[in-house]
């Protein structure tokens, strides 16, 4: 089976070709600049190739209610250009054939569950700590969608006394992504996260803040794992310090199995960050098998 993948981004747009076994033959990436610049691009490599379906996972927020006028636009976003762009109507027109999608993180989550190490869990989450946080949810073995999508980074954290950045996001200052977002990170410090690498008040400080959504996610999700993926990660000293951050703050409230080895219950993404392509081909593939049952 051929199928297509796209992972429209914020800064670019990566799109793959692939197969129902999660394996990626062709792959190039185009920077995000307007839809009337970008799409046609977009088009043109999907185009010719044989694709039996198209899965996207795509930057938000998003419409994903199946009954709505503007199912498949992009929404709101910040990025101004791309609001109410009918991102799937136009690829349905132009390639003929079943588009899935969903946001980018709930791609990841999907990739992580179907070939990485969520594989075969009933619940699961997804959360990438890069230019923003976004969450992605596997509850009941399937993709948690409620009214929308979940907005697991913008959940409202305690902040620090001994921090004394505002926060930066624009709705909600302090915020898990205006707290602890890479570009969180440089204007607290004043330099490259990844510059930073040696100091460690950086990393105890962003340990906690991922911590305490830690317990958050626990509390109300209850998953049987939780992986974490994004840029900030790649400080591989942060794991470690966020398990222990996280033992201290849930304090043996609860007592599971998966709780009590916390080196498998946190966990880095596994899909060398191909899990949101690997993803969007599988979305690909979910809306084909839906309409084929139609
Ligand atoms: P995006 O979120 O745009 O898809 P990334 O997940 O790569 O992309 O996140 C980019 C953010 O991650 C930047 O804000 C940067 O500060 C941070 N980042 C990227 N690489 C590193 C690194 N090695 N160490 C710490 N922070 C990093
Ligand atoms: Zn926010």
């Amino acid at each position: 089976m051929i199928l297509g993948a796209l992972e429209a981004g914020g800064t670019k747009m990566v799109c793959a070709i692939g197969n129902e076994n999660g394996e990626i033959t062709e792959q190039i990436s185009i920077p995000t600049v307007t839809p009337e610049e970008t799409l046609p691009k977009l088009l043109t490599f999907f185009k010719g190739k044989g694709i039996e379906a198209l899965g996207i996972g795509c930057f938000g927020p998003i419409d994903l209610n199946r009954d709505s006028p503007t199912y498949g636009y992009i929404t709101t976003t910040p990025k101004t250009a791309w609001q109410n762009c009918d991102i799937v109507g136009t690829f349905r027109e132009e390639l003929k054939v079943p588009v899935g999608f969903d946001t980018d993180v709930n791609g990841s989550a999907l990739g992580e569950h179907t070939w990485g190490i969520g594989k075969g869990l009933n619940s699961c989450i997804y959360i990438t700590i890069g230019t923003g946080i976004g969450v992605g949810v596997i509850a009941d073995g399937k993709l948690l969608h409620g009214m929308l999508h979940p907005e697991g980074g913008h959940i409202l954290l305690r902040k620090l006394p001994e921090d004394t950045f505002a926060g930066g996001c624009p709705f909600h200052e302090n915020c898990f992504e205006g707290l602890a977002a890479g570009p969180a990170i440089e204007k607290r410090w004043g330099k490259k996260a990844i510059e930073l690498a040696e100091d460690m008040k950086v990393w105890e400080m962003e340990a906690d803040y991922i911590a305490q959504a830690l317990v958050d996610y626990t509390c109300i999700l209850s998953p049987q794992r939780i992986i974490l993926g994004g840029g900030v990660m790649h400080q591989k000293q942060l794991l470690p310090m966020v398990r222990n951050r996280f033992k201290q703050l849930l304090n043996g409230y609860l007592q599971t199995k998966e709780l009590k080895d916390l080196d498998t219950f946190i966990v880095a993404q596994s899909l060398d960050d191909k899990q949101g392509i690997m993803g969007a081909l599988k979305l690909g593939m979910m809306e084909l098998e839906m309409e084929e049952k139609e």
